[in-house]
């Protein structure tokens, strides 16, 4: 086999993350379902190790506003090219920081335009949501407001709603019987407003109108008049652009949250396609529309924010342009682009199509123009995909200078969005650089540039064989079990740097194979195991069926970094711990976050500032008091052999205690830390029994780590015990010890986990 020395220099750029967890509250974003989830700060802190404030960054992708304004923000110019008008809208809207005394004046101005009975539209659209009371005390027809409706995926009808009585105050669910149903609040025609939005959406394009027929079914009638009577007023009012442009924003986040896809009861739903879900919800679409309010008034700066070609100033903004890479209004000139970051859109059929929907019914034909061909030629199927991506990635060589990084975000990994995403940025000719997975496995950061010089290639015996070394690779330098998706994810990159995955997808083949052809590879019983595996390859955790004979797991050194970190500096910050273990355990090496809080938890003090954790030793781990507690506990080994009338030999890592014959009887191993995997793995053949002694103050995170990792409790077998300092001080200071007070108490009060107070993830 041939072995590239450079074949895994991609893993070396450390994971970087987002802001310290719980620093700033979480705030809702509007239709922030659609995009990619949003880490606050990782974008910035990510961008900021390849480019200074000032320069511009293409984002040809243009589908996450939220990084696009945060990095505008940090001071960078940023090219956004988006060509679903529904991205571009809310990046504008939420460019200006619209204050929520402005959107009370709208929304006063609204309701002044009055109904045609003279009713506001307030009073107007809230009685279709009004029922009688079922309260039998108070019974006040039509004053029961409903806030939410339930469905059932097949009835014709919603089956129950939840609101309160505006006269008795009555609150709650009620089943709505047909009889309360006819006291439901009148609509216009359902007919007549169907067709007006097709006619808007659609006009005289029967291909478009037949998508756009198939969307609006995912509205009840009653949600779709309301809206449509609600964005009619907002039309026909005397309104400011600023006030026009906020209020169709919040209506655009109404309609969001009227339509079918939401599941009940409230669960995180994320939809990727039309489906009705067993049980959804339909809400009050006036209240929906109030309740935006805060979606578009988020605290924060204004953004400067001009149309390309516009330039915006050296202190940072968004020169928009809505439309295709392809088509962008003017390319920019050489040298102007000094990084390109985008996040890779994620198949989406309901995104797609609703923004086609909204777009259509906010701005006519002329809004829905750029997502027609799209939604006519709709395929959502991985390997399509891919190509979409590489698509727009090929335009990149025209529009950036050669040594220009393209920085790649994945978020929400998969099997196929993987493949989907490596390979289409592969095949539009860009060579991988570096690749990073976070500690949950569930985004990826990648580093492309334009190619150089041909890609490398080692022409090994079959993709198969190529496919376990890099399986076998990962999992040795992480030495601990792991999931399919990191793993998948190293074997991915390693074999794409090594040009094993030229020309793939070939012709006639999908993603789903190269799923099985993968999955086949990283499960050869010959190279690999599992642990609780499942029918599908996600499930379980996949480590060598041999192990290698010294191994020290990836969380006993992410336990060595935190701990010399901490002995090491006077205090430090949540942020600079994360960086020196991630430079330390970079690329697709990245510790769990589950995991570093154990590590703080067990060795660190931890002071809550505004700016951040500040972390310091505990005064007990202190390089010092740990040495002298060894000190004393090999001590106090040697002084129980004596008396329990055994002989001694110490070694720098082992007291033996042997027989009279010579025979090792038991060994121990006094240790400061929770790190056991090098002790089990080289000791594996050692006879007798075998004690890990350890301080209380470990026990957490030592079960932790048994927990986590089936590979250190299978080690950690018989043979083995782990005895805390206690347990034994507490043994030696018995004036009644002998050898069978020993045997019978040394194994009481093992170490347990408990679950802490803190709670930085
Ligand atoms: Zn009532």
């Amino acid at each position: 086999m041939l072995e590239s020395t450079n074949s895994a220099n991609f893993s070396t750029a450390p994971w970087v993350r987002g802001n310290e967890p719980g620093l700033f509250p979480e705030r809702a974003l509007p239709l922030e379902r659609y995009f990619p989830p949003y880490v606050e700060g990782m974008v910035s802190n990510w961008v900021k190790k390849y480019a200074s404030p000032g320069s511009y960054i293409l984002d040809p992708f243009g589908q996450n506003p939220f990084t696009s304004l945060e990095l505008a923000r940090a001071g960078y110019r940023v090219l956004v090219s988006a060509n679903n008008p529904i991205a571009a809208f809310t990046l504008s809207v939420l460019s200006r920081a619209h204050d929520a005394e402005m959107v009370s004046q709208a929304l006063l101005q609204l309701n002044q335009n009055r109904m045609r009975d003279g009713s506001t539209l307030e009073e107007y659209l809230s009685n279709f949501y009004r029922l009688d009371c079922p309260n039998p005390e108070c019974q006040a027809e039509s004053k029961f407001e409903v806030d939410t409706f339930i469905w059932s995926e097949e009835g014709l009808n919603p089956h129950l709603a939840i609101g309160t009585c505006q006269n008795c105050g009555f609150s709650g669910e009620i089943d709505l019987t047909p009889a309360v149903q006819e006291t439901l609040g009148r609509t216009p025609s359902y007919a007549l407003t169907r067709s007006q939005i097709l006619e808007k959406v659609a006009g005289q394009d029967p291909p478009l109108r037949r998508v756009m027929e198939e969307v609006i079914s995912y509205y009840s009638p009653r949600a779709l008049i309301a809206l449509q009577i609600l964005l009619s007023k907002i039309e026909t009012s005397n309104l400011t652009q600023q006030q026009s442009e906020v209020l169709k924003a919040m209506w655009l986040t109404a309609a969001d949250q009227a339509n079918q896809l939401w599941i009940w009861p409230k669960g995180k739903n994320r939809p990727r396609q039309l489906i009705r879900p067993p049980l959804y919800q339909e809400v009050n679409v006036w209240k929906a529309f109030l309740r935006s309010v805060s979606l578009w008034t988020q605290p924060a700066e204004a953004v400067k924010l001009r149309e390309w070609p516009k330039r915006v100033p050296p202190t940072g903004g968004i020169s928009l342009f809505e439309g295709r890479l392809r088509e962008l209004a003017e390319v920019p000139e050489p040298g102007l682009i000094k990084l390109v970051q985008t996040s890779l859109p994620r198949r989406n059929q309901a995104w797609w199509n609703l923004s086609g929907l909204w777009s259509g019914w906010l701005w006519g034909k002329e809004g829905v123009k750029t997502l027609r061909n799209s939604l006519l030629k709709q395929r959502y199927d991985w390997t399509w995909h891919s190509v979409a991506l590489k698509k727009v990635l090929t335009q990149l060589p025209g529009l950036i200078g050669q040594d220009v990084p393209v920085l790649l975000l994945t978020s929400e990994l998969d099997t196929l969005f993987l493949f989907a995403s490596m390979l289409g940025a592969q095949n539009a000719g860009l060579q991988l650089h570096s690749a990073a997975i976070d500690g949950e496995n569930e985004t990826l950061q990648c580093v492309w540039r334009l190619p150089t010089t041909a890609q490398p290639s080692f022409f090994i015996d079959s993709p198969q064989v190529g496919i376990k070394n890099s399986g076998r690779q990962i999992l040795g330098q992480l030495g601990e079990p792991t999931h399919w998706l990191r793993l998948l994810t190293y074997s991915v990159a390693d074999q794409l740097t090594r040009g094993n995955l030229v020309n793939r997808p070939g012709t006639n083949e999908m993603l789903n194979d190269l799923e099985s052809e993968y999955a086949a590879a990283l499960n050869d019983p010959a190279i690999f195991q599992r642990f609780n595996p499942g029918t599908t390859p996600e499930a379980g955790l996949y480590w060598l069926s041999k192990p290698p004979y010294e191994t020290v797991c990836m969380s006993d050194i992410a336990e060595q970094v935190v701990l010399v970190e901490l002995q090491t500096k006077s205090s430090l910050t949540f942020d600079q711990l994360c960086s020196a273990l991630y430079a330390r355990l970079s690329g697709m090496l990245t510790p769990p976050d589950d995991l570093v809080q154990a590590l703080i938890e067990s060795y660190a003090q931890e002071e809550k500032l505004e700016t951040g954790t500040l972390l310091r030793i505990k005064a007990r781990e202190s390089a010092a008091a740990r040495t002298e507690d060894l000190r004393q506990i090999k001590l106090l080994l040697e002084q129980m052999a004596d008396t329990l009338n055994y002989r001694h030999e110490s070694r720098p890592e082992r007291i033996l205690w042997v027989d009279q014959t010579g025979t090792p009887l038991y060994s121990f191993f006094p240790i400061a830390t929770a790190q056991i995997s090098r002790i089990l793995t080289a000791n594996q053949d050692l006879p007798g029994q075998k004690f890990i002694v350890l301080p209380g103050g470990r026990s957490n995170l030592i079960a932790f780590k048994l927990k986590r990792d089936p590979n250190l409790r299978l080690l950690n077998s018989d043979q083995w015990q782990l005895v805390k300092f206690r347990q034994l001080r507490n043994l030696a200071g018995n004036p009644l010890l002998n050898r069978e007070l020993f045997v019978s108490q040394i194994s009481g009060d093992p170490p347990e986990f408990h679950t802490s107070q803190l709670a930085l993830f």
